[in-house]
């Protein structure tokens, strides 16, 4: 994002730091992508909302005309809040979670919205529950990646959906229940390859062929999400034409085989958010430790965003661009880690998979330059905890010239809101 053009002194004087900076320009020309790339007959892109769930970014997903995937009964009324449709005719909100718990179940009961299942037990409680509209299935196609080990979301290791193999027990169940499945969902997640996602898409529509003879009332097929940003400066932007073209052809495919018309849904959740929103942290010092016997010295960047805010580099080794704004802007990069407040030693943005600090060509910024942490709109503010009772910190949305407070920064009284001292 072009931060140059974004007053952000001016921001931090009224709201402090760290805040969040959601870009609105960008945000809508992601949704847009989405759209475009959906606008065949019989293709549709869900928004899948747990990668941001401000009403503000929702307001944007329903303007473009995206479907939702919730994962909680939470998200499903946060996304009722903003406008979606409830109910199951067309499916606007499905619900997709591995486990239902607190509100889920009644959500569904009450809204109508089409449960996506991945277990047994979840058509059993569905049924136990009265549920009798439609629902989907997710399958563990055997195979998948997501963008860093820990992100398993197919194959042997992932906890994800039913396994391929194993569907005749719970298609039976789902019969005896009374609840058509009127979608097969299977979502393969992001490789580090840029390749590897077309690869499991072309993989995925062939798995989905071989089972739709089984799913005489599917009407849709759901691709997953996982289209993938460009997190590094100098890395390749995923090409959406040849996939609006391979969704196309999936959808005509699937709707011959099927001999009716089969619906094609991808759910992404990082792409139309990551690229639209920063960290702004304050630089509060730079200072070094030396090399000794246990191992090299660093030069550190202390800012005040911890992984409270933003937890990916510390639970993935995620890698955020990062840029100085001030007075140290212009200089000569040097080596720098980059960490926060927390009395925590994984509170370093700077850090591999390895959890290993890999210190980043920066200028040195002077204490009270802004340190600004860039694609941090998925997964960041959503991700972001009240650990050390700090707080959430406060989201922007840039718009037009114009900024506006979209969540403010959470105060003690936030913090402690739920507390109480209740007999049971
Ligand atoms: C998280 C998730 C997505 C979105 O994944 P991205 O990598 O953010 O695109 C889509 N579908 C389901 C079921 C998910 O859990």
């Amino acid at each position: 994002m072009t931060d140059t053009d974004i007053p952000l002194e001016a921001i931090a004087a009224k709201v402090g730091t760290p805040f969040f900076l959601y870009n609105a320009a960008i945000l809508r020309e992601r949704m847009a992508d989405l759209a475009q790339l959906t606008r065949a007959e019989g293709v549709q892109a869900r928004y899948a909302m747990k990668a941001n769930s401000n009403a503000a970014i929702l307001k944007e997903a329903l303007a473009a005309g995206l479907w939702i995937d919730a994962v909680s009964g939470n998200e499903v009324l946060r996304a009722k809040r903003a406008g979606f449709a409830m109910g199951a005719e067309p499916p606007v909100v499905m619900l997709t979670c591995d486990v239902f718990r607190d509100n889920g179940l009644a959500v569904v009961v009450q809204e109508g919205v089409m449960p996506n299942v991945g277990s047994p037990g979840q058509i059993r409680e569905l049924a136990e529950a009265g549920y009798r509209g439609p629902i989907a299935m997710r399958v563990n196609p055997g195979f998948g990646h997501g963008h860093v080990q820990a992100c398993d979301t197919g194959g042997p290791s992932s906890k994800h959906g039913i396994w391929h193999e194993d569907l005749d027990g719970p298609i039976a169940m789902a019969r005896d229940a009374g609840l058509r499945i009127e979608g097969l969902h299977a979502h393969v997640g992001t490789g580090p390859q840029i390749r590897e996602f077309d690869e499991n898409m072309r993989k995925l529509a062939d798995v989905f062929g071989a089972l739709l003879p089984r799913f005489p009332h599917a009407v849709a097929v759901n691709f997953g999400g996982g289209i993938p940003h460009p997190y590094r400066p100098n890395a390749e932007r995923f090409e959406l034409e040849p996939y609006r073209a391979f969704l196309s052809h999936a959808q005509g495919m699937l709707s011959k085989l099927a001999k009716r018309s089969v619906r094609v849904e991808i759910e992404p959740g990082r792409y139309p958010v990551a690229g639209m929103a920063s960290l702004v942290a304050r630089v509060k010092e730079v200072k070094a430790t030396r090399s000794n016997d246990k191992g090299p010295g660093h030069a550190f960047i202390m800012v005040d965003a911890g992984f409270n805010d933003l937890i990916r580099p510390a639970m993935y080794g995620s890698y955020h661009h990062i840029s100085v704004v001030g007075a140290g802007a212009g200089r000569e990069p040097e080596p720098f880690a980059v960490a926060g407040p927390l009395c925590e030693s994984g509170d370093v943005f700077t850090r591999d998979d390895q959890e290993v600090i890999q210190p980043r060509m920066l200028p040195r910024p002077e204490p009270g330059d802004l340190l600004v942490l860039h694609d941090a709109g998925a997964y960041g503010a959503v991700m972001s905890s009240n650990y050390v009772s700090l707080g959430r910190a406060p989201q922007v949305l840039w718009d037009d010239g114009r900024a506006t407070l979209v969540s403010r920064r959470e105060t003690v009284e936030d913090v402690v809101r739920a507390e109480c001292d209740e007999a049971l």
